[in-house]
């Protein structure tokens, strides 16, 4: 894999989102930040985010100061934190679309899948109700939300047994 530095990742409205969050413009937060949104769909545990970082950048990036950043950016909600089963905290970045997607977390298999399909009219009505309610708040004046839609239990393959 090729080397990135912290300026291949398109700063600007990296900067922005951190200035936006109330945080500071550092290398170390733009490189976190950057690969997190350059990879949206992956969540990392602490250990694996800082592997991949390690891996793909001549950045020093030391374990306390990846962690404290991470929590950072999880508090102010560009990042999203599960605890999966084994009870490990995974990031990955919010997405940054005001569009709650909802999706199901399996509690036995761990797949994370949309669940439009399933859900068929109720899913656009359920995305319609998030996007006016974020509409409602953008109105007031709240800004950099996010919507988190998840329903999570055991999937039906997992409930027939019929995942491998
Ligand atoms: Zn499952």
């Amino acid at each position: 894999m090729a080397k990135l530095l912290p300026s291949d990742f398109s700063a600007a409205p990296i900067d922005a989102l951190l200035t936006a969050h109330g945080l500071r413009r550092t290398s170390a937060a733009r490189l976190v930040l950057g690969w997190l949104l350059a990879h949206p769909d992956t969540s990392y545990t602490h250990a694996q985010l800082q592997a991949a970082l390690l891996g793909s950048t001549e950045l020093a990036l030391d374990r306390v100061t990846l962690y404290r950043l991470i929590d950072r950016l999880t508090q102010v909600g560009l990042l999203l934190c599960r605890v999966d089963a084994s009870r490990v905290r995974r990031y990955q970045a919010m997405p940054t679309s005001v569009h709650a997607i909802p999706h199901f977390e399996c509690q036995s298999c761990h797949r994370d899948s949309p669940l439009a399909g399933a859900l068929q009219a109720s899913g656009d009505d359920l995305e319609r109700a998030a996007q006016t309610a974020l509409e409602a708040l953008k109105a007031l004046g709240y800004q950099g939300m996010s919507m988190d839609f998840a329903v999570r239990g055991v999937c039906v393959d997992c409930a027939t047994g019929a995942a491998a």
